[in-house]
């Protein structure tokens, strides 16, 4: 038999990821537990998926009752789970019609291709431009990873698709010099994730989503990391009252069972027409009673209300942290979807203390090599919360002693 250890990852595993040491086997709630039976607290929520933590009755519940029921049927019928979520997705935002995918990445290549046919129908050949942000990201197609602004992820596969420019995060000047008649949509994320962390100023989703207007272009919005309750609002832009034409929305939706949708409104939809694009398991029962089960509990306030409480014991129990040891040059974020900008003498580190909080039982994320990310389960406990942070800080005191003595 063989045996089942991170070795085995680097002998029949392509090497495109580079997993931790440890090898976590269950969960229940933010806490995970390794081969070894050591107990780690989690800050990571599966980047921001596991938004009721692990093994979540409720959830649990969803999956196995669908399981007894049905699991797959294609899109040549159409499903109860399915129509049931697409409802509720309708009524608790801006938009009239959904569309399911499997992943952010498919959510928004759905997106894309929809805003590209809109504008075809609609203006003709020439609106073809995507403008997006530097540093965003959108997943990893090659549509999805060309409009994101991380060239390091998009370049060595040979010619992009086209008709894709970029502008700085948070300059409204940037695009309004960009912008114009042949635009077809502007696509970026309220908080930009991988990118750093780093929430929208103040004015600028009222900004861009003025500029789309006067040109008529679409604005979608990537809530693939931000939505779902993560900011403490069911999807962050809401935080601007301005309403986006195309949302993508995935991670956090499915709790940890693999989801994604596109939410757009009765303008643009009737441009995905019979044929025009699909999906084998979009829409798949099972995603979708799990996911509908997610939603249930996250949209309500006072859930959301909760997670603008928690944002305040991490940013609380960060700065304390900071205050003795001086890290962090930085805390920012916005709900449960926190960075800390590494302090400048310790610029490019991240990885290293994220290492380090491993080996003392907290699990933590980085965004970048200069930012340490914090995207824990929303309904996270108080006692789990202090107790991964007084880890973390163990971590920090240790690791910092070494750091600066390198
Ligand atoms: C994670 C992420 C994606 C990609 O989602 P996948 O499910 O990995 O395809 C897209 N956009 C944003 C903002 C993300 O954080």
């Amino acid at each position: 038999m063989t045996a089942i250890t991170r070795d085995l990852f680097d002998e029949v595993m392509c090497p495109n990821y580079n997993p931790a040491a440890v090898l976590p086997v269950r969960g229940e709630g933010s806490r995970l537990w390794d081969q070894q039976g050591r107990e780690y607290i989690d800050f990571a929520g599966g980047i921001a998926v596991n938004a009721l933590g692990h093994a979540h009755p409720e959830l649990v519940a969803a999956l196995e009752e669908q399981g007894r029921k049905l699991w797959h049927l294609s899109n040549v019928y159409t499903n109860e789970p399915a129509l049931q979520l697409a409802a509720d997705l309708v009524a608790a935002s801006f938009a009239d019609k959904v569309y399911f995918a499997n992943s952010g990445a498919e959510a928004n290549e759905a997106a894309l291709k929809l805003a590209r046919r809109w504008a075809v129908e609609h203006h003709g050949e020439d609106k073809a431009e995507i403008i997006s942000c530097e540093k965003s990201f959108h997943g990893r197609t090659f549509f999805t990873v060309t409009v994101g602004g991380q060239p390091a992820y998009s370049e060595g596969f040979g010619p992009k698709p086209g008709a894709v420019s970029h502008v700085p995060f948070n300059d409204l000047d940037a695009l309004a010099a960009k912008i114009s008649s042949r635009t077809c949509a502007v696509m970026l994320e309220p908080l930009q994730g991988e990118g750093g962390v780093k929430p929208a100023a103040p004015g600028y989703l009222e900004g861009v989503r003025k500029l789309c207007d006067e040109h008529d272009a679409l604005l979608i919005l990537d809530e693939v990391q931000s939505g779902v309750g993560r900011t403490g609002k069911l999807y962050a832009h809401e935080h601007a009252g301005i309403d986006p034409d195309i949302l993508t929305t995935a991670k956090a939706l499915g709790g940890g069972f693999p989801i994604g949708a596109m939410l757009t409104t009765d303008r643009i939809a009737p441009s995905l027409k019979v044929g025009t694009h699909g999906s084998t398991y979009g829409g798949n029962p099972l995603a979708c009673a799990v996911a509908g089960r997610v939603l249930s509990i996250i949209k309500q306030p006072e859930f959301l209300a909760g997670v603008r409480e928690r944002e305040g014991w991490f940013r609380e129990g960060l700065e304390a942290i900071n205050a003795r040891y001086e890290v962090f040059a930085e805390i920012r974020g916005q709900g449960l979807l926190l960075g800390a900008q590494m302090a400048p003498r310790l610029a490019g580190r991240a990885r290293e203390l994220l290492n380090a909080g491993v080996e003392h039982g907290v699990m933590t994320l980085v965004a970048g090599p200069d930012v340490l990310r914090f995207a824990p389960a929303l309904n996270i406990s108080q006692d789990e919360a202090r107790q991964g942070l007084e880890r973390l800080e163990r971590a920090v005191a240790a690791w910092v002693a070494a750091a600066d003595a390198a």
